[in-house]
């Protein structure tokens, strides 16, 4: 290596120290945004389309969306969500419709991968922002979506 060009590679080499070290004053001035969790719990946002948990929203009179199709369970690639069905006579009609009888949960499988809500016809199911699971007892991972003494909501009439 010839003398010019050794000289060359200094220059070079402080220009690009400098170069680095701008770089970190100005992270080392810019407002700290270390998240202080779980103090700031309360205060969280979240994105709208996180997806913490699924559940299944239920009115003021208990009812729920859910028509106990099985589209969601079919939908779900690792069995993460069992449709459990019963027969019940339909007042207005007379006949016997299959509704559903229990909504089962798998947190513990779930890849939150939102193909059970995507194919939903009923938009019966939906993502709540919460992501607080840590339990002890993975049995406490699987939950029942619709509530005891739920059914499904009435149509409305115009
Ligand atoms: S998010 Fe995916 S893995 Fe989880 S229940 Fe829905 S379909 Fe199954
Ligand atoms: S949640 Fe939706 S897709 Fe799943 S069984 Fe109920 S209505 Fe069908």
């Amino acid at each position: 290596m010839n003398a010019g060009k050794y000289i060359k590679n200094i220059f070079v080499g402080i220009y690009r120290l400098c170069q680095g070290m701008y770089i970190t004053m100005l992270n080392f001035c810019r407002p700290k945004i270390t998240e202080q969790y779980p103090e700031n719990r309360g205060k969280k946002i979240y994105g709208e389309r996180f997806r913490g948990l699924l559940t299944m929203p239920h009115d003021s009179e208990n009812h729920h969306k859910c028509i106990a199709c099985g589209i969601c369970m079919n939908n779900c690639p690792n069995g993460t969500i069992k449709v459990i069905t019963r027969m019940e006579k339909d007042e207005t009609t007379g006949r016997d419709r299959k509704v559903l009888d229990r909504y089962i949960y798998n947190l513990g499988s779930c890849i939150f991968c939102g193909l059970c809500t995507r194919s939903c016809p009923q938009q019966a199911i939906e993502w709540s922002n919460n992501f607080e699971h840590s339990v002890f007892d993975p049995g406490k991972l699987i939950k029942q979506l619709n509530r005891e003494g739920s059914s499904l909501a009435p149509k409305k009439t115009e």
